[in-house]
């Protein structure tokens, strides 16, 4: 394993990575911001499932800084960063090339889902998103996937994948309409409804 790349500086997302680090020598690919977070006592701490908090666990020793842009080379794949801040300051997503049966799709990732607490931050995650749906539809992604399993229906697409017949669609393959009713429905009504109940007087 190559690299491990880390979305932002929440523990479920980084916990593992001293592990994979020593283990298996990986490098460590994350926002500077984010590597920051985590090593910053005051930054609001995640408790896993376990109960440990993300203070409590083991961080990595070292990471390469990725930015805004940025393409890491894998053979003939090409993973793209975009800086995308809202879930946390230190957010990332990702934009891959790859193939299915032989046709060739790329494969966006929105860093994180769940809406921060401020008015601010949720400002910030608006105008993220827009540039992130700007930039992937510019690109023709074809497909929206979150980083958690359970988010946007990703583990009954996964299930029909596996049971799929050669003649079937791909469920996570979107047209560029689809694809943009994805990011409205998913993602950007509840941002602006969070923004709106924020801005309301008595807030
Ligand atoms: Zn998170």
């Amino acid at each position: 394993m190559k690299y491990l790349v880390i979305t932002h500086e929440h523990a479920d997302h980084y916990g593992g990575a001293n592990y994979i680090e020593s283990v298996y020598h990986s490098k460590i690919l994350m926002s500077e911001v984010a590597w920051n977070g985590i090593h910053d006592p005051n930054t609001t701490v995640l408790v896993d499932p376990f109960g440990n908090k993300s203070s409590d666990l083991a961080l990595p020793k070292s990471y390469q800084k990725v930015d805004d842009k940025e393409v890491i080379s894998l053979g003939e794949t090409k993973l793209e960063i975009l800086l995308t801040p809202g879930h946390t300051e230190g957010t990332i997503s990702l934009i891959f090339n790859t193939t299915d049966n032989n046709t060739d799709r790329v494969v966006s990732i929105w860093g994180g889902t769940g809406l921060p607490n401020t008015l601010e931050g949720n400002k910030k995650y608006l105008q993220s998103l827009n540039y992130f749906e700007r930039y992937t539809v510019e690109n023709n992604v074809n497909a929206l996937v979150s980083n958690h399993p359970f988010v946007n229906d990703l583990l009954n697409d996964m299930k029909k994948l596996r049971s799929r017949k050669p003649t079937e669609k791909n469920p996570l393959i979107l047209t560029k309409e689809e694809f943009k009713i994805n990011i409205d429905t998913t993602l950007r009504k509840s941002v602006i409804e969070k923004i709106n109940n924020l801005q309301k007087p008595n807030n």
